[in-house]
């Protein structure tokens, strides 16, 4: 899966650092606006795969800049709205947001309604083939060709090959590919991912010991070069 971008438009310098933070933890790309003006520019610009939206923000209010991204783009948006803001909610989900969290929130809570609205929205905007020269990996029939031969893959060497070739050219770390692949609650180490690098290798490489395909970033772990 290739990395999700969230654009966060909020003007709580604090709350928007920490929601930053979790979210690169997550792997997520992120992006941040501090007014409505510039959260509706960089969300013309950069076409984030999900905005989280304050209601309570400078120039233009969450409201209005819900409604102008509506208006332009299906973009998931979650609405941010502070305590007690009950109308607020009903207004921002007839504007068309796709979800809301009252502050103050859980970040956990908040990381999941993120998953599974990118989950919901994503076999839409996602693109359904990764090619790299006669390499051909097809995400919606999770089936993989090399010169035209079918390639057996086990589900995580599946993963792992579309993870790197989504990330093109960007090393990832083992850490960011177990937590993309096995999820934060395994408990394992790098060498997990080695060993399913050293698989996936042997399938797709002319010379796994000499691999073209998936690079060693030394002291990192690894990165598609395809
Ligand atoms: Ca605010």
């Amino acid at each position: 899966m290739p990395d999700k971008t969230v654009l966060i438009v909020e003007d709580e310098e604090n709350l928007a650092e920490a929601l930053r933070y979790n979210l690169e933890r997550e792997g997520y790309n992120v992006l941040t606006a501090r007014d409505g003006d510039s959260g509706v520019s960089t969300s013309r610009r950069a076409k984030p795969d999900l905005v989280l939206l304050d209601v309570m923000l400078p120039k233009l209010d969450g409201f209005e800049v819900c409604r102008i991204l509506r208006r332009e783009t299906s973009t998931p948006i979650i609405m941010l709205t502070a305590r007690g803001e009950e109308v607020d909610r009903i207004v921002g989900l007839e504007l068309g947001a796709d979800d809301y969290v009252t502050k103050p929130f859980s970040m956990r809570e908040l990381l999941v309604r993120i998953r599974n609205i990118l989950r919901r929205s994503g076999p839409t905007e996602a693109p359904e083939r990764l090619r790299a020269g006669s390499l051909d990996v097809n995400l919606n029939s999770y089936t993989a060709t090399l010169e035209g031969r079918q390639l057996e893959l086990k589900p995580k060497e599946f993963g792992l090959l579309a993870l790197l070739m989504g990330n093109r050219g960007r090393a990832l770390t083992r850490d960011q590919i177990l937590k993309r692949l096995w999820g934060y609650d395994f408990v394992g180490d790098g060498r997990t991912v080695d060993v399913h690098v050293r698989w996936l290798r042997e399938k797709i490489e002319a010379e796994p010991s000499k691999p073209k395909l998936i690079a060693t970033v030394r002291g990192i772990g690894y990165r598609f070069d395809g």
